[in-house]
């Protein structure tokens, strides 16, 4: 038995099913590169949901954990930490937003956003006490707590955990007329992913995100922006909102908030919707924490400074073209913006996952049919083509 069986055979065993991955482990990786125990070289090409857009073990991202570690890890909110202060002001200056709201994971910030909303709802709208509703989009993906799973229209993230929330009901995604219809007196907010990654790569239809944005004002409805796998470059700027030239309400951001090297998430929004939290109305043991903070920072440097937007979308824009000069009758659509891209095929995708594994290439299908690319932003073009060789072959088998 190899380390890596006897390491599967181990999870298999012990670990809660809720998972079914690729049957590889990883047990090191540097930027887009990972290995497994035998020392068998792959190319990651998921980066863990877009949550490692600075590449495996960014240096300058693991010398801040590092040096955070000999100074303080921990404090908690009951007191103040050195780190907190200039991240806070530095997610404020990227957004143009004047408050932030700390957390851990995606799915704790999408419930930090929904909890502002109804709040803002009842203290500054005038919504009546208990009546306040989201609206959300068909085929979203916010994440597994029991407000996300309430917002999904997929039946098995829901099966056997209800009651669901109240309150919550959706539209197809770009479909501006149901918004419009679905929209009330005591409408508080309308979620939605710029892109619906887990959907499979979904653009909505050009305009209708600042078309829905407009709606939205017009109604004195907040437009929340998930971005926790859109955003932070992956789609070639730095929110994925910016391609419809609009600023939402609330930025919702996780995953390369940390640079897949610590969980920091964050609600980012105007002191007139997030001043609506005083003392004890929401908080997290681990929000905010310095040693996230100082992660964080350098994550975010690493965004701006090696320009990883313009590398994404001049990368994913080559990528692209030359996925769709592949001809397969299995291929139905290649989409995508910048390496945040999409293979839709006629059929299962599982299968040519498996054959990339074979080749040396991860990736993940996603809704049965789509086969995900997404590497780390850091990719050169050499390492893109030395993808696109691998993704041939297996297309031409
Ligand atoms: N929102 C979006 C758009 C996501 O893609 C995800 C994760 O894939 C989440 C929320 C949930 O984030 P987390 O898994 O960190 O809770």
């Amino acid at each position: 038995m190899t380390v890596s069986e006897k390491i599967i055979s181990q999870t298999n065993k012990f670990g809660a099913n809720n998972y079914n991955p690729l049957p590889i482990v990883i047990s090191e990786a540097e930027g887009v590169w990972v290995k497994d125990p035998e020392g068998n070289k792959y190319m990651d090409m998921l980066s863990a949901y877009s949550a490692v857009n600075q590449g495996h073990r960014h240096p300058k991202i693991i010398k801040a954990l590092k040096d955070q570690a000999d100074k303080v890890t921990l404090t908690s909110r009951a007191f103040h930490n050195d780190q907190l202060g200039p991240w806070y002001e530095m997610i404020c200056k990227l957004s143009g937003k004047n408050m932030t709201l700390p957390m851990n994971t995606g799915a704790e910030a999408v419930e930090t956003a929904i909890k502002a909303a109804r709040r803002w709802a009842y203290d500054v709208k005038g919504v009546e006490e208990n009546k306040a509703e989201i609206i959300g989009c068909k085929d979203n993906f916010h994440g597994r707590t029991m407000t996300a799973v309430t917002l999904s229209s997929e039946e098995e993230y829901k099966r056997g955990f209800g009651p669901m929330l109240p309150g919550i009901s959706l539209v197809p995604y770009g479909d501006l007329k149901a918004l419009e219809n679905a929209i009330t007196p005591n409408t508080a907010a309308f979620i939605i992913e710029p892109i619906q990654g887990e959907a499979g790569i979904i653009i909505p239809p050009a305009g209708y995100m600042k078309a829905a944005f407009e709606l939205c004002k017009k109604h004195n409805v907040l437009f929340i922006a998930d971005e926790i796998q859109a955003g932070l470059c992956r789609t070639g700027k730095m929110f994925a909102t910016e391609w419809e030239g609009f600023e939402p309400d609330m930025y919702i951001l996780g995953k390369a908030l940390g640079g897949g090297v610590f969980p920091i998430s964050c609600v980012v929004a105007n002191d007139d919707i997030l001043g609506v939290f005083n003392p004890g109305s929401h908080g997290s043991t681990f929000g905010g924490n310095p040693m996230a903070c100082a992660v964080s920072i350098a994550s975010l440097e690493v965004l701006q400074d090696e320009k990883l937007a313009e590398k994404s979308l001049e990368l994913g824009n080559y990528f692209i073209e030359e996925l769709k000069k592949i001809s397969n009758p299995s291929i139905k659509e290649v989409r995508g913006r910048g390496l945040f891209i999409g293979v839709e095929l006629t059929e299962a995708a599982r299968p040519y996952c498996e054959e990339l594994k074979e080749l040396g290439l991860l990736c993940k299908e996603t809704h049965d049919t789509v086969i995900r690319f997404a590497p780390p932003l850091v990719i050169t073009k050499e390492e893109l083509d030395w993808a696109l060789e691998k993704i041939r072959k297996v297309f031409a088998s």
